[in-house]
């Protein structure tokens, strides 16, 4: 079949709730993605910051074809080896104490929001308590993680959400003081807002909001679903800011494209809160997917990733900035580590079908801003490449 034939199949078929570019993809080798077509296309979206190792990258397949040949599910009433290593490597990294694994972004949120909930319920047997989330944040589409998601827009119609929820300015501290009661259980962020339009937290607002936290024994939630798996320059954004969150989340990148997450948290709540019995899951923790996450976590200390991000940035910083510099319509560049936007006065989709049609997927963050979260093992040369590609777009996009 033709890419227009399996579009239009695709368009009777599937439930229509995303407008997607008209491409479909066939393989990925290395930075480079090709459609039906075979035409081919420079990645800097990487599935939405999930191919952090670009694709096909020495080792990973291997991986998972060996765990495939082994086995692939057990179940959580039974111990599996690459639960085991992934569970030790992820902590070590992390600086984490225990992980829950899960198969998603949302179902970390929704582990974590229980946890919290869990915690304050065994300290004081309440059933009001209260979590404080941020506006602009985005924490998934399942009703746990739809209720703190600070865009109205994404809740309205799925009314009621779970309640006492309240959403606070991200970085504005007096607008979560304002919020703080009694009933407070858990101060739940992004270190990085990713849909929101590439915010990072400052480092007093991390500051002051560990410091309440720590005075209230109020649980610290970071999402590092988006920012985490050393896309900022450290494996997980919070450990730039020298503090450490109760508990955190974390997918996408995880497994570098095997459908997984993970909710992690300190031994204190781990003790204190989620009990056998309160929460589960069919797959998460399933042998192949931790065979994926156990391979990442080799490759990233085998072959320094994260180092690799901090060398790599300044690059990309410096290359985004002169385009800041040339085009008045773009407002400004803001981000951490691989993970960066350029806000627009303008929309950006236009723009970012001009980068298509050059061979280079790019993405949005909202309305006005693009968003680079390629993979992290770009060179300059791939830097170069989306530039010169990117600024063709934009000029045709100023001519326009
Ligand atoms: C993508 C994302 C989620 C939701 O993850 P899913 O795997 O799509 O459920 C949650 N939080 C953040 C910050 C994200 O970027």
């Amino acid at each position: 079949m033709s890419m227009k034939e399996y579009i239009d199949s695709a368009e009777k078929d599937l439930l229509h709730t995303y407008n997607r570019y008209q491409i479909v993809f066939d393989h990925g080798d290395g930075l480079y993605l090709y459609d039906l077509d075979g035409k081919k296309y420079l990645d800097f979206f990487a599935g939405i910051a999930v191919f952090a190792l670009g694709h096909h990258y020495p080792g990973y397949d291997e991986a998972l074809k060996d765990q495939i040949d082994h086995l692939i599910h057990t179940s959580n009433y039974y111990y599996n080896v690459p639960a085991v290593e992934a569970a030790r490597k992820l902590k070590k990294l992390s600086g984490m104490d225990r992980v829950f694994f899960t198969n998603s972004g949302a179902e970390s949120i929704e582990g974590a929001l229980k946890a919290a909930r869990k915690y304050a319920f065994r300290k004081d047997g309440r059933t009001d308590h209260e979590i404080i989330a941020m506006n602009h944040s985005f924490h998934g589409r399942t009703f746990g993680a739809l209720s703190v998601t600070g865009n109205a827009h994404y809740r309205e119609a799925f009314e009621p959400m779970i309640g006492n929820i309240k959403f606070a300015g991200m970085n504005d501290i007096e607008s979560v003081k304002a919020l703080i009661n009694d009933k407070t259980c858990a101060i739940l962020f992004e270190t990085v807002q990713g849909e929101g339009g590439i915010y990072p937290a400052t480092k007093e607002f991390m500051e002051e909001i560990r410091k309440i936290c720590d005075e209230k024994d109020i649980l610290l939630i970071l999402d590092e679903i988006q920012c985490g798996v050393g896309r900022t320059g450290s494996f997980y954004a919070w450990q730039q800011y020298g503090v450490r969150p109760d508990i955190m989340t974390t997918a996408k990148a995880l497994g570098c494209g095997v459908p997984v997450g993970a909710f992690l948290m300190t031994e204190k709540v781990g003790q204190a809160s989620l009990e056998a019995g309160d929460h589960g899951t069919t797959y998460g923790g399933n042998p192949l997917a931790c065979a994926a996450i156990s391979k990442v976590m080799d490759i990233f200390e085998a072959d320094d990733i994260v180092g690799h991000v901090q060398k790599i940035t300044p690059y990309l910083e410096e290359k985004l900035d002169a385009l800041a510099a040339k085009y008045d319509f773009i407002k400004e560049r803001r981000g951490l580590g691989l993970m960066q936007g350029l806000e627009c006065t303008i929309p950006v989709g236009p723009i970012i079908n001009h980068c298509l049609e050059h061979g280079l997927v790019l993405i949005n963050a909202g309305t006005n801003i693009l968003r680079f979260v390629p993979p992290l093992v770009i060179e300059k040369e791939h830097v170069d490449e989306m530039i010169e590609k990117l600024d063709a777009a934009l000029a045709e996009s100023a001519e326009a």
